[in-house]
């Protein structure tokens, strides 16, 4: 079979010759007890890169050793692109959405030999869903394997945006010592309101990460959590975004883009929050109206944005999250850590053995299949696409 890969480009000098630390911690389980992924065999050194192109998630010797052939891009937007040409007879698609591979309607029709597309990390929202349950192609992704990975890079932003370290960062770096302007937008987190749209994997794990700061912990979700979790946590349950948003000093974005949740924070949301909040969104950029955050950032209805995703991915250059004031922003890192790399290549090779081999892939692991939605994908999605406009990201120079 023919298995098409998209990954980001290389380190700019090259693969490193070394990393920081010399091995990953050894975890046993993820905190519900469902296990780490499980492949039969591993050809890589877990902490080193495996997201980029050359470290090719590190299944090359395991597909062309089974006989199968292996194609690693990261030319993915654009007429013309590697990645385009490349999927008109490929079986198999795996994509990241670090640097996802926009797999419209029109792409997936353009292959028709495709039969799974792979999420090398978790959100396939940059797969057409709703063409992918009419086309019969099965869309899977690593459930759980970079889900605290992201929590971790949350509670790092919310410290980011309240006590205003970019600004204090900044002053050191130009050679400065003025205090006052280092702290003219610096608060405690001590004491404030903090909410999540959505309590899930990462939603939850945030608000125990968050619990020690003796803080208020609020969330909303469509399912409600065990009324234990909201004891030991001291949570208190929302039944509308609006009802979350209007008491919040922090509000924590965590719900996976679909028809339902895209563009939910636009001018009218926004101006339902307590006045000065200021929102984290780890999950995906098109859950809020680029240009309503950052006017609401320009008046100061929000008092910060912080995040890692945008949309679309590479943004344009001239995006206006690059600029907007008192922003957060970093690329969409959170969940490709060398620690979640590790995890997530572990995944996928699972999902291929799994696959191959005929055995069911885990139901955690299935967004798409057999033509409707499915395991966590029946849970946490609705029908319908997402990807309108991705081809936007041609825009990016490099
Ligand atoms: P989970 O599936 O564990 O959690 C998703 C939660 O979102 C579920 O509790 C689900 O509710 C809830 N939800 C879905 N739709 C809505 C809605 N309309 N309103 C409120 N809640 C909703 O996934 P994770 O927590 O692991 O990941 C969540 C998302 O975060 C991913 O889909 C992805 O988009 C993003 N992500 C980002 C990463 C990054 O690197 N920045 C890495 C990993 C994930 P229920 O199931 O109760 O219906």
């Amino acid at each position: 079979m023919k298995i098409l890969c998209i990954l980001y480009d290389d380190p700019k000098g090259g693969m490193p010759s070394n990393y920081p630390l010399n091995e990953l911690p050894a975890l046993e389980k993820y905190p519900d007890g469902m296990s780490l992924p499980t492949p039969k065999g591993r050809d890589f050194t877990p902490g080193e890169l495996l997201g980029c192109v050359s470290g090719e998630l590190g299944l090359r010797k395991y597909l062309e050793d089974s006989g199968h052939t292996l194609i690693v891009t990261s030319d993915k937007d654009g007429e013309g692109c590697v990645a385009d040409m490349e999927l008109v007879d490929a079986d198999i698609v795996i994509s990241q959405p670090f640097f996802p591979y926009y797999v419209t309607r029109e792409k997936m029709e353009s292959a028709p030999n495709l039969k799974m597309a792979i999420t090398a990390g978790i959100g396939s929202d940059h797969v057409d869903l709703q063409a992918a349950m009419d086309h019969g192609v099965d869309v899977v992704e690593v459930t759980y394997c970079n889900s605290r990975s992201v929590a971790e890079h949350i509670v790092m932003q919310i410290l980011v945006l309240v006590r205003d370290f970019t600004t204090q960062h900044n002053i050191v770096n130009d050679g400065g010592w003025h205090i006052a302007d280092a702290v003219s937008r610096s608060y405690d987190v001590e004491g404030m309101h903090i909410g999540t749209i959505a309590a899930g994997r990462i939603g939850l794990d945030m608000l125990r990460k968050m619990k020690p700061f003796d803080v208020h912990l609020h969330y909303m979700d469509r399912h409600r959590l065990p009324e234990s979790i909201e004891q030991e946590l001291g949570l208190t349950f929302h039944e509308t975004v609006e009802s979350l948003v209007s008491v919040c000093d922090v509000i924590n974005i965590s719900c996976p883009l679909h028809p339902e949740t895209e563009h939910m924070f636009n001018d009218e949301l926004i101006s339902k929050c307590k006045k000065g909040a200021y929102i984290i969104n780890t999950a995906r950029g098109k859950i809020c109206d680029k240009d309503a955050i950052a006017r609401a950032c320009e008046s100061g209805q929000l008092s910060g944005y912080a995040g890692d995703v945008w949309f679309p991915q590479p943004p344009p250059n001239d995006h206006v999250w690059r600029t907007m004031p008192n922003h957060g922003m970093t690329p969409h890192t959170s969940g490709t850590s060398l620690t979640a790399q590790a995890r997530y290549a572990d995944g996928v090779r699972e999902i291929l053995e799994c696959f191959f081999a005929g055995d069911e892939i885990r139901n955690e692991y299935l967004i798409v299949q057999n033509g409707d939605l499915a395991g966590m994908g029946a849970h946490s999605y609705s029908k319908g696409t997402a990807t309108g406009g991705s081809e936007e990201a041609a825009k990016f120079k490099k």
